[in-house]
């Protein structure tokens, strides 16, 4: 098959120097046909040995991407928190007050200046933000309220409601 030493097995291409191909079960491959061999090699694994379906991996996938989202959007909160907590002055009732703060399933200022920060780095005006702001308002009211319908606890209508906003700022910005 092969006419020189630097030509691919499989497609024929000369890669002109030798330590361009790779060697794979005897052959010797240029590096798309070698990149295609493994990743035959892996669907061949996932599919035929481990016994994954397609649908199956999108979904894991999908599973992961939304854990890394809850992290990073827990980890942008606690920041948020961070900056907050000098603010909370010691007098009191000030701890009631803190925790009713965490709990919410509407914007708070903070979230709706997240929001105002980004739409300015973007270019828009004060009354094409007010809209957006709006717009987010109103979305975020109606899923409340299709999860209050759904008969969800306060705890999960608040985790939702935090996943769904993290959801709007990764889209948007
Ligand atoms: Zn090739």
């Amino acid at each position: 098959m092969r006419k020189t030493r630097t030509t691919c097995s499989k497609c024929g291409k000369d890669v002109k120097k030798l330590r361009l191909l790779k060697r794979i079960n005897g052959d010797w491959l240029c590096k798309e046909c070698y990149k295609k061999r493994i990743k035959e090699k892996r669907e061949n694994l996932k599919r035929n040995i481990l016994g994954i379906t397609k649908e199956q991996e999108l979904e894991e996938n999908r599973e992961i991407k939304n854990k890394y989202n809850r992290v990073r959007w827990k980890k942008q909160k606690k920041e948020i928190n961070k900056i907050r907590e000098p603010i909370v002055p010691k007098i009191k009732g000030a701890k009631i007050k803190r925790y009713s703060r965490q709990l919410h399933n509407y914007l708070t200022k903070e979230e709706k200046n997240i929001l105002y920060k980004k739409y300015v780095a973007q270019g828009l005006d004060d009354g094409q933000i007010n809209i957006r702001l709006n717009n987010i308002k109103n979305y975020l009211k109606e899923y409340v309220k299709k999860l209050i319908k759904k008969k969800e606890t306060d705890e999960m209508i608040n985790i939702k409601f935090k996943e769904e906003f993290a959801k709007l700022i990764e889209q948007e910005w």
